[in-house]
């Protein structure tokens, strides 16, 4: 179930779990109002409201969407690390971490870019 219409560097990201440069990313600095959708098969999977600046160079948002991501255990690299990906079409996101702000959920999801797209409310 691959979109068509996804580039090189898309693909690269969500099926080959590759990580984007960080500060590279186009939503990286987005701060609109609005829905982050898988780039593959348009699922809404996070909302701009838990969106925030982790430093890291990565979106990063301390909750995501009920049922939109599943989790999984990502022992690569030799660290143990959960692995994000989309509940929907299995497109690879990137990792959740347990450093994120501890007002609210205390976890950090750091996405791909590539992995996203931004629609606007
Ligand atoms: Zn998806």
């Amino acid at each position: 179930m691959k979109n068509p219409n996804l580039s090189k560097e898309q693909q690269e990201v969500l099926f080959d779990k590759a990580t984007e440069m960080p500060f590279s990313g186009a939503l990286l600095n987005v701060h609109d109002e609005g829905e982050y959708l898988c780039a593959n098969c348009n699922k809404p999977l996070f909302r701009s409201n838990n969106k925030f600046e982790s430093g890291s160079g990565w979106p990063s948002f301390d909750d995501a969407i009920e049922g939109a991501i599943n989790f999984t255990t990502d022992t690569e690299l030799g660290m143990v690390r959960t692995e994000i990906t989309c509940a929907n079409c299995g497109g690879h996101l990137g990792h959740v971490f347990e450093d994120g702000p501890k007002d609210t959920t205390g976890l950090r999801y750091c996405v791909n870019s590539l992995s996203l797209d931004f629609k606007k409310k």
